[in-house]
């Protein structure tokens, strides 16, 4: 088995100390030696900015950068302006998505769809681009079936994805199910597996909510049975998640990229404990 890849996902931060917290949680990750580190994107180019001056203080500290990409709310035109900085910038990896617009949020843009995005990207810059597109093991919540789901991802690669980022899951079989069926439609991508550290019940309860992650039950049980005890939440969540990451390693997956919150410890301590 060739060695697995592992990737780390920050957000933009909105404050300057904010900022000085990143630099600090990044230079204690690079420590971890990761394939790259990718910067979110806020759908309707809310924190376009934001991205850009993320990923180049990433290449700057002499790591390779992908900022995301997302489509919803935008216009062709001002895709190809943000292209054309990512290029001018040297970037050579982009993770590419529809997004969610903020509620309230005028239209919807001249792009409906990541694969139209994809589609797009090639179209403006041919192969300049390393593309990573979304898959959802658990279905995406506005998907009508886990079917056309899986045909809306056949379409994002068949536009010219190189690879996949799952959003992150808690049930390695629906993992090894989504990979399984992705092979049978004869897509070879690699589909490398989230992973979200758990270090807060309240924050995980939300976000997997709003994404359609589904917590097992006995996991929610237990969290909730700690209460606000913040160690023992954690140190459960590090069982939980390790556990995980091994099942996905030993079974095959190519690949983790962790959500790192833009926090250092949750994800060292996995990595750490893989290592051992
Ligand atoms: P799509 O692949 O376009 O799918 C969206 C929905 O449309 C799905 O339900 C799909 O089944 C359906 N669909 C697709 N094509 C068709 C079609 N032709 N006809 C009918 N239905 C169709 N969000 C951000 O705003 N910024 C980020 O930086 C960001 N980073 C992310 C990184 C990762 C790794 C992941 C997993 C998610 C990220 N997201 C981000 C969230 C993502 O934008 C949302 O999940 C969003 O709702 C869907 O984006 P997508 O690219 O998967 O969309």
């Amino acid at each position: 088995m060739e060695t697995p890849d592992f990737s780390i996902e920050f957000f933009p931060p909105k404050t300057p100390e904010g900022a000085e917290k990143l630099r600090i949680a990044r230079a204690k990750l690079a420590e971890l030696n990761p394939k790259y580190f990718s910067v979110t994107f806020g759908a309707g180019g809310s924190t376009q900015q934001g991205t850009l001056a993320t990923v180049r203080e990433i290449q700057a500290a002499g790591h390779e950068a992908a900022p995301h990409l997302s489509c919803i709310g935008a216009t062709r035109e001002s895709i190809r302006d943000v292209l054309k900085q990512y290029q001018d910038s040297g970037i050579r990896r982009v993770v590419a998505l529809r997004g969610d617009l903020p509620s309230g949020y005028g239209g919807a843009g001249e792009l409906r769809y990541a694969s139209e995005l994809v589609e797009f990207i090639r179209q403006e810059t041919g192969d300049w681009f390393h593309i990573e597109v979304a898959a959802y093991p658990e279905m995406h919540p506005q998907a009508r079936s886990p079917q056309d789901d899986l045909q809306a991802f056949a379409r994002k690669v068949g536009a010219g994805a190189n690879a996949a980022i799952t959003q992150y899951f808690y049930n390695a079989d629906a993992y090894f199910q989504f990979v399984d069926n992705v092979r049978k439609l004869g897509i070879d991508v690699p589909v490398v597996a989230g992973i979200m550290p758990i270090t807060n019940t309240m924050q995980l309860l939300r976000f997997s909510d709003m994404c359609g992650a589904e917590i097992p039950r006995w996991v929610r049980l237990k969290l909730a049975s700690f209460g606000d005890d913040s160690a023992s939440i954690k140190a459960f969540g590090l069982d939980v998640v390790t556990g995980l990451c091994e099942r996905l390693l030993a079974g095959g997956a190519p690949g983790l990229h962790f959500y790192s919150m833009n926090q250092a410890a949750p994800t060292t301590a996995i990595w750490q404990r893989l290592r051992a």
